[in-house]
């Protein structure tokens, strides 16, 4: 019994992605690159488990924002919109199962150096987005942030969110994106995080037709 990729190697597993046995070194090599396993799939699971965090060389860091300071304060203060952001990530991977780390980090990239430069010099400057995708996930993230507005307006009579704060939330989840990646082409695995924080379809935090219940501190 060979593995049905590299037809030499003695077959061990069952690959969900094709449907057929593998060698464990198939899989090792193949699974989020060709192979887009279902994220049930114990050997992935087993693999993330087993995986250290990328270190740091490995990270592209220039591309983290590294000027943007996040400290623990900024974390407690806006845990609300992380929350409310994270949620609208979790609900565009899950309206769109081909959605992949990969287009989260991207999406969140181009709105941050929206609001870098809107932060900074009082400028709208749209970076143009790359695919239909990407402008899906930044729409719902930016609609995110305006609900997240109209409920401040609606509880404190202003709005008190800067420009420079939604900069450093969408930075802190750049960042998480690009840790918690395993920087494989189809990789999946800041987004099952994200869903595993979201597990319902309907979370009280903060639901698209609920934007009254995001909890203004
Ligand atoms: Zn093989």
């Amino acid at each position: 019994m060979s593995c049905q990729i590299c037809e030499k190697r003695r077959e061990k597993r069952f690959c969900p992605a094709i449907g057929g046995r593998i060698s464990p070194q198939c899989c090792g090599e193949q699974r989020e690159v060709t192979l887009d396993g279902p994220s049930e799939c114990v050997y992935l699971q087993q693999a993330r488990d087993h995986e250290k965090p990328r270190p740091l060389e490995q990270l592209d860091t220039a591309a983290m924002f590294p000027r943007v300071e996040i400290g623990d304060q900024f974390l407690y203060e806006q845990e609300h919109l992380l929350l409310g952001l994270s949620y609208s990530l979790a609900r565009s991977a899950r309206a769109d199962r081909s959605i992949r780390d990969s287009d989260l980090i991207a999406a969140l990239s181009s709105l941050a150096r929206s609001y870098e430069t809107l932060a900074n010099s009082g400028l709208h400057y749209e970076v143009p987005v790359a695919s239909l995708t990407h402008q899906t996930i930044a729409a719902d993230i930016q609609q995110m942030v305006k609900e997240y507005h109209e409920a401040e307006q609606k509880h404190t009579g202003y709005t008190r969110l800067r420009d420079s704060e939604v900069l450093r939330a969408l930075v802190f989840l750049l960042r998480m994106g690009m840790t918690r990646t395993s920087g494989r082409l189809k990789s999946r695995a800041f987004i099952d995080f994200l869903l595993s924080q979201f597990p319902g379809q309907s979370s009280a935090i903060a639901a698209p037709d609920e934007a009254s219940r995001i909890i203004v501190p």
